[in-house]
Parts: C-alpha cells; structure tokens; sequence
C-alpha cells in the first residue's frame, strides 16, 4: 500500500484556509482524499509522499507537451524578463492571433482570455448583440465553465430528475443562481437532431446560439453521430443564430485546428483553452467576422487586465510551435488508440464489462452492460462506484486517471508507458467486482 500521510495531514491543514481544501470545485474529487503534488516532469507527476504516477490527468488536459515542457519553459522565462504583462498590444499576441488564423477555419478574429469560463461567456454575449434574441440552446451533460447561465445541467442525480428526452428539467447545478438566468436558456440531450429541429420550430426566434461541445468530454466520451454537426450547422443557418463550438478540450487536442477542421464543419465562433498553451491561463474567443465585429467595434464589451500577457502568449506559442513541428496529433491519436485496444482486450480477456471509449487523444473507460452511449443520459447506466474502484486500483499502482474515468494523452507518453497502463489494468480487471 501507498503511504499518503502527508497528503492528508497537508489537505486537513488545506481545510483551515482554503474553502473546502481546494481552489476548484473539481479537485475534490480524489479517493481516499485529495493528494498534494510536489512536482511534475513529463508523463510523471510525484506527489508530496514521494509516489510518482503515471498522468492521465494532465491537469485536466491542458499539458499536451507533458509537465515542465523545457522549450515552452525556456520561452516563458525570456519572455517573463521582457516584462510579465504590458497590458497593451506587443508583437507576441499579433503572432498568436495569425497563427491561429492560419490553423482555425472560423478564426477570422480572436480576442484572449485567461479560462475557457470567460470566453464561452463573451461569445454568447456576442451572439445575443449579433442576433437580438435572448436564449441559447445548450445540451445536458456538456460543460461550459461555471458562469450563472451556463452551470446548469451540467450533471444529474438520476434519470428521473432529467424530465422527459422531450423536454428536459433545468437542473440547477449550484445555488446562488439568479432567477432569470434559467430563462437565457433552453436544454435538450446531445446527438439527436429531430430534438433541435423541433426546439427551432418551437422557439427559433428566440435563439441566439447554439452551443455545444463538439466531443462530449465532460460525460464520458462521446463523438458525435455522423451528420450530427453538420445538421446543427444547417439548423443555425436556417435560423440565423450563431453556431458555438466549445473546444476548450477538443482545441489543439484532437487536431491542431481543432474539432471543426477534424470534422469538417465550420462554426461561427469557437472557444480555445486547455491545450493551447501547455498550462499556462490562456484562452480565446475567435469567430467569423460578423459575429466578431461588435467586439471589434466595442460594442460588445470584452476585457481583461491580465489578458495576452507575455509569459501566457510566449506559452501558447511555443506549444503550438512543437505541435506543428513534431506532429503531435498524429501521435496522440496512434497512442490513444493503442490504449483503446489494449484496454478493450484486457477487459475482454478477464470478462471485465468496461467500455472504452474516446477519438483517441482522449479515453474514457466506464463500466455498464449496454455499449450504446451517446448522449449524457446514457451514461447514467455506468456503473460509477465500479468506475471509481477501478481508477482507486489504478492509482495505487501508479497510474493517475481523471475520476470520472478520463484519460488524456501527451506528447510525452511512450508506446511502452501506454503498454504499462494497460498491463496494470488487466490486473486491476483481474480483482475488479
Ligand atoms: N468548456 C469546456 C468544454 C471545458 O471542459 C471547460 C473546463 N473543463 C470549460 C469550458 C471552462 O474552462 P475553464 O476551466 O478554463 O474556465
């Protein structure tokens, strides 16, 4: 067994200043308690006990290159000596701007911002301003930061407190959420176009937006049926709303320009983060000119102190650089999909019921009876308390997976490190009830 005494006895002294022992909602989810990390290097992450890890977790995703990646770090700190942040234009952001001009189909403009949370928030302000109309179509299960109009279905309890497929319940997913912002939005499942045709036909006037994550990350992982985005590309044009692709995850992740160049399918605007600059807080708003202009003209107001500072931007350059160059995504996706063949064959052979699941440079592994996921309600059938047994196992063994069953892949990664992971889960399957 692991010794972790002194992560717990850091998390109880945590608890005295930090409200709940964290500083995000979503760290808390560790058994048998959060661990303290001390340092990270590659695949590896080592916590405050000297147990080093094996990271899917890759901090949620953004550590594409792996931890302390030395030339996006030799970059950081040149630009750190220039000066950490004008807060006015420098040379940096122009060359960002350009590069992801020339990767991101939609990205005709682009504004910068530190989370994926602030600009998911300043598009649908932005379709609102373009379009005149008040609510937004989003869909149960995606994620799109922890802003008052968007934490709302974000998880549920059970199938019963979704409401009917038809009509679903909003399902609040904090307190202290204003009255009105239940009214900015309507919410259906994913995948399932007949479901929007019918919101339109309904509500199409009143829809600025319709926002979705492109691969649904957050809850399991699912792809989009074929055809799927590109009905709701049709749908938006025939309305006229903005179609908004969240590729906070999928950025730089499944394809260096992203889901809409991996599947062929231009959104109006799009929101990049995680990946985009290796861990450091960055993110961006980019779109279509038209649905850019009123941020261009001011009239949409967009801001930020600490947007686009020098260290933040020399990041995202230098990660984009080593992903451009080292083909990154081609390896990503071969790695992740030897992860999927050999988890699919471990749970085979030791008659383990997992699904296995994801493009590549994402995985998710749950456990259920029924293989058909596709939208978040199927993934009420996993089996979560199996799920969290499974990635506890894991973790005794030195290998780190997110807690709902995610993993990410890096660039530092090895064929032999994903050959480990999966040896380890065949002998976790082996134990696993
Ligand atoms: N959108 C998606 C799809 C995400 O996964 C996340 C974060 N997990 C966000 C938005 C919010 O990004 P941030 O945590 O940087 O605010």
């Amino acid at each position: 067994m692991k010794s972790h005494e002194r992560s717990k006895a850091l998390f109880e002294r945590a608890k005295l200043s930090l409200a709940g022992g964290v500083s995000s909602e979503f760290r808390k989810f560790n058994s048998p308690h959060p661990f303290v990390y001390s340092r990270g290097l590659g695949s590896r992450i080592v916590d405050v006990d000297e147990n080093e890890y094996l990271d899917f977790t890759l901090s949620q995703g953004p550590l594409i290159l792996g931890h302390s990646h030395p030339y996006v770090l030799e970059q950081v700190e040149k630009a750190s000596r220039e000066g950490q942040l004008y807060a006015a234009l420098h040379l940096g952001e122009i060359e960002l701007a350009e590069k992801m001009q020339r990767l991101i189909p939609c990205a005709e403009l682009i504004r910068f911002n530190l989370s994926g949370s602030e600009a998911d928030h300043a598009a649908l302000r932005v379709a609102r301003a373009v379009t005149g109309r008040r609510k937004f179509l989003r869909f149960e299960g995606h994620y799109h930061g922890w802003f008052d109009n968007v934490a709302w279905n974000v998880g549920s309890p059970s199938l019963e407190a979704m409401g009917a497929r038809e009509a679903p319940i909003q399902v609040p997913w904090s307190q202290g959420l204003p009255a009105g912002s239940r009214d900015e939005f309507i919410v259906l499942p994913w995948n399932d176009l007949d479901l929007v045709e019918r919101a339109f036909v309904a509500h199409g006037r009143d829809i600025a937006a319709i926002i979705t994550e492109p691969i649904m990350c957050n809850a399991g992982c699912i792809e989009p049926r074929p055809g799927y985005l590109k009905g709701l590309r049709d749908i938006a044009d025939r309305y006229g709303c903005a179609l908004i692709f969240d590729e906070v995850i999928t950025g730089f992740r499944i394809h260096l320009g992203g889901a809409q160049t991996y599947y062929g399918v231009t959104p109006d605007l799009a929101i990049f983060a995680k990946a985009m600059a290796n861990g450091y807080p960055i993110s961006a708003i980019v779109g279509k000119r038209k649905w850019m202009q009123p941020i261009a003209d001011g009239v949409v107001v967009h801001a930020g102190t600490m947007n686009a500072g020098n260290p933040t931007v020399a990041a995202a350059l230098a990660t984009i650089e080593v992903l451009e160059r080292d083909h990154v995504n081609e390896r990503l996706h071969r790695l992740g999909q030897r992860l999927i063949a050999g988890l699919r064959a471990a749970a085979h052979e030791t008659g383990q019921n997992a699904i296995v699941m994801g493009p590549g440079p994402m995985v998710h592994i749950g456990f259920a009876n029924e293989s058909d996921v596709h939208e978040f309600r199927d993934t009420l059938k996993y089996d979560k308390p199996k799920g969290s047994r499974f990635v506890s196992e894991m973790q005794e063994r030195g290998i780190r997976i997110i807690g709902r069953g995610l993993c990410y892949i890096s660039a530092a990664h090895t064929e032999a490190e994903i050959d480990h992971a999966v040896a380890v889960a065949r002998e976790v399957f082996k134990i696993l009830t």
